[in-house]
């Protein structure tokens, strides 16, 4: 044994004392604040000092890290109502020890052909839950904006070749900024992300989208691509995925969903029927870092053919002679950008047996109903402004009275209390606080103490 491969006594000692750490670290996120910017004492010094040549004290090393994860904004705390919370499942973060102690290389199957198995049964079940056709397959990803670079490069070569000229998509002014990056790191110009308008409440006008394609088309341009967001980041308001697939159908365009972050209410019965359309999707981009609760870096891609995939994607060299396809199972390294890759199945597979679907179903419910509850009770205060009753989980709103910078002040009071923690859009030009409740720490007595707060603050400001 060498010092870097620990002994079973040093191993088992190591393990239980970061577990202990972990957990007692974990019960203070109740009472911990929202944000933390206070300078800790001696933390800065620790945190850059180079490692020494000698051994260090585990101990030591894991308290620097606790303190460091309670800087900043507190990601995995109930009172995180901004972007969007997901706390970061305990049983996915025991699967990372797992899955990264064994180490097992994925990105060709051949190599480990059952883990590969694990990771393709949770995304063919995934396809199932979406209603995709049997043969839908998929990779798993970074988070969403990979997903969707994949998609966009699947869509270029489906629809277009090799050839770039005049190609254009179509988003809305809400859809999420990684689809337009996509398209320029798949080499086309700003100019070929076209921006449908949107209606009154906030969703793809798919009328007008067929205008723009119908003008393009006449200009002589090559529209490959219709993306629809199912869970908007600004508002999490849902696109007609129906008309919208309808429209794709007809001309011919490869249709996108971006369900980064509402894909993950498909598991619940008032979600599904809100998500009607997916099913006809050629890709779907899902963030289970955000809606299935697990820890960052934890995105999937789903596509009805992964042939087209694979086509985007796949390459090789001599140094891979040696790994041959295996009947039914993915290359996960053909169908996405990374060829060494982690082994994230285990981080999807592990809570969701653990817990149960059920389980996930559930707690999705009651952040339903907290979104709800706080919709109604700001709507019922005259002082705010809430124009719009939520798909899911995110609330926008504003005072009735003041302008963006009065609406700035108020968020900014509400984060200085530092028990909670809310972020801002702008929708039709107007600044509107964002409350989103979806982290599975978050329950009722959070989201009333949240409403307290608001409450509180708007009487000063
Ligand atoms: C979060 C989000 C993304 C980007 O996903 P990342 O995991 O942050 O890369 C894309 N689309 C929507 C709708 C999102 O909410």
């Amino acid at each position: 044994m060498t010092e870097l491969d620990l002994n079973r006594p040093d191993m088992a000692a190591l393990g239980r004392q970061a577990v202990d750490m972990l957990a007692d670290w974990l019960d203070t996120l109740e009472k911990s604040p929202a944000s933390d910017y206070s300078p800790p004492d001696g933390l800065a010094e620790r945190l850059r000092r180079p490692p020494a040549a000698g051994p260090g004290h585990f101990g030591e090393l894991a308290e620097t890290f606790l303190r460091a994860a309670g800087q900043g904004v507190n990601t995995a705390g109930p009172g995180y109502l901004a972007y969007f919370p997901a706390g970061g499942l305990y049983s996915a973060a025991l699967a990372e020890l797992l899955a990264n102690a064994a180490n097992r290389y994925t990105g060709l199957a051949q190599m480990s052909p059952a883990l590969v198995a694990m990771e393709h049964g949770v995304l063919t079940w995934l396809c199932g839950q979406f209603g995709l056709p049997p043969g839908a397959g998929g990779v798993t990803t970074s988070g969403g904006s990979t997903a969707t670079l994949s998609a966009v490069l699947a869509a270029r070569q489906s629809r277009l070749g090799d050839d770039l000229s005049g190609a254009t998509l179509y988003v809305t002014g809400h859809t999420h900024h990684c689809v337009a990056k996509a398209a320029r790191i798949c080499g086309l110009p700003a100019a070929a992300v076209r921006e449908v308008p949107m209606t009154d409440d906030l969703r793809m006008d798919v009328r007008a989208a067929a205008g723009l394609i119908a003008a393009d088309r006449a200009k002589g341009l090559r529209p490959f691509l219709l993306a629809g967001t199912a869970g908007t980041t600004g508002t999490g308001t849902i696109d007609p995925l129906p008309e919208a697939a309808d429209l794709a159908a007809r001309e011919g365009l490869w249709f996108h969903v971006d369900a980064a972050y509402g894909g993950g209410f498909q598991l619940t019965e008032r979600g599904r029927p809100l998500l009607t359309g997916m099913e006809r999707a050629d890709s779907i981009a899902l963030d289970p870092h955000k809606s299935m609760f697990l820890p960052y870096g934890t995105g999937v891609l789903l596509v009805r053919d992964p042939a087209t995939l694979h086509a985007a994607h796949a390459d090789g060299g001599d140094y891979l002679q040696d790994l041959a396809a295996m009947d039914g199972l993915p290359d996960f390294a053909n169908l996405g950008v990374e060829l060494t890759r982690e082994f994230r199945g285990l981080r999807l597979w592990l809570p969701l047996h653990l817990h149960g679907v059920d389980a996930f179903t559930r707690e999705l419910e009651e952040k339903l109903d907290l979104a709800a509850v706080v919709h109604r009770e700001l709507a019922a205060d005259p002082r705010f402004s809430v124009p719009w009753r939520p798909d899911l989980t995110v609330v926008v709103f504003r005072l009735r009275d003041g302008d963006d910078e009065r609406n700035r002040r108020l968020l900014q009071e509400i984060n200085d209390g530092g028990q909670i923690y809310l972020s801002s859009t702008n929708v039709q030009g107007r600044l509107y606080l964002r409350l989103c409740v979806l982290s599975f720490r978050t329950h009722a007595r959070h989201v009333d103490r949240a409403l307290e707060i608001i409450r509180a603050a708007a009487d000063v400001c």
